[in-house]
């Protein structure tokens, strides 16, 4: 699988350990928001790490690190996906998958591979306004649907998230998120920041009053529901 770029430790991406983050290429969203403009539209511009090199680094620091991350671009849009993420298995790290939800089959493959035991899952906003937040003219928001109910189905530990953007969100979209995931095991909301490589304009972070409506309004439908601090 081609990766990009490595962060070598995190303590805050995988919940309760510390870990590496593998970022891979390429998306099929293009959210005006989204922070690695680069990954998602011109990949093949980009560096390529050596698989090699990688193993070697996380086998070197098995006594440090817990977990590996390995998010995107859109990972389960990489062929290789299932024999990768096995390889980090092997080496016996807990694996944390970041996924936009739109490939449920893969997701589902995966999990049911026992390759992954983790996955957070971006929920862009209510399905009727996807294609404002995920830049895709005529996607199938069943495929999102599908996603999310078979996370909470409780075939592995998950979450969902939202990164929340002005002036894309408005309360609706949480009315609507909430009963569409009512019950689910967590939610994070996170407050975007431009990196300054974003692939879309007008983007903007959320006062953090509106940050508390919005976790408000899922406060009514979800029990652990919290917003994540990224500094
Ligand atoms: S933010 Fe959107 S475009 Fe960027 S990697 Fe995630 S899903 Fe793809």
């Amino acid at each position: 699988m081609v990766i990009h770029g490595i962060q070598k430790l995190t303590l805050v991406d995988f919940p309760g350990h510390p870990a590496s983050i593998l970022f891979s290429g390429n998306c099929n969203f293009r959210c005006p928001f989204c922070q690695n403009a680069p990954l998602v539209l011109d990949s093949e511009d980009e560096p390529v790490l050596d698989n090699d090199e990688i193993f070697s680094f996380l086998k070197k620091r098995k006594k440090m690190l817990e977990g590996v991350v390995v998010t995107g671009g859109e990972p389960t849009i990489n062929k290789d996906l299932i024999p990768f993420l096995s390889s980090l298995k092997d080496l016996g790290y807990l694996v944390k998958l970041d996924t936009n939800g739109y490939m449920p089959e893969v997701l589902r493959k995966a999990v049911e591979s026992g390759v992954v035991d983790y996955v957070a899952m971006d929920i862009k906003t209510s399905l009727d306004e996807y294609p404002k937040l995920c830049g895709v003219e005529n996607i199938d928001t069943s495929r999102i649907k599908e996603s999310i109910d078979y996370l909470m189905s409780g075939a592995v530990d998950y979450e969902f998230r939202t990164t929340v953007v002005e002036p894309l969100h408005h309360k609706e979209n949480f009315e609507k998120i909430g009963e569409m995931t009512k019950d689910c095991l967590r939610y994070y909301l996170q407050s975007f920041v431009d990196s300054g490589n974003i692939i879309g304009k007008n983007c903007f972070s959320p006062s953090i009053e509106q940050l508390q409506n919005y976790l408000e309004i899922l406060s009514s439908y979800i029990k652990n529901v919290s917003i994540r601090d990224r500094a």
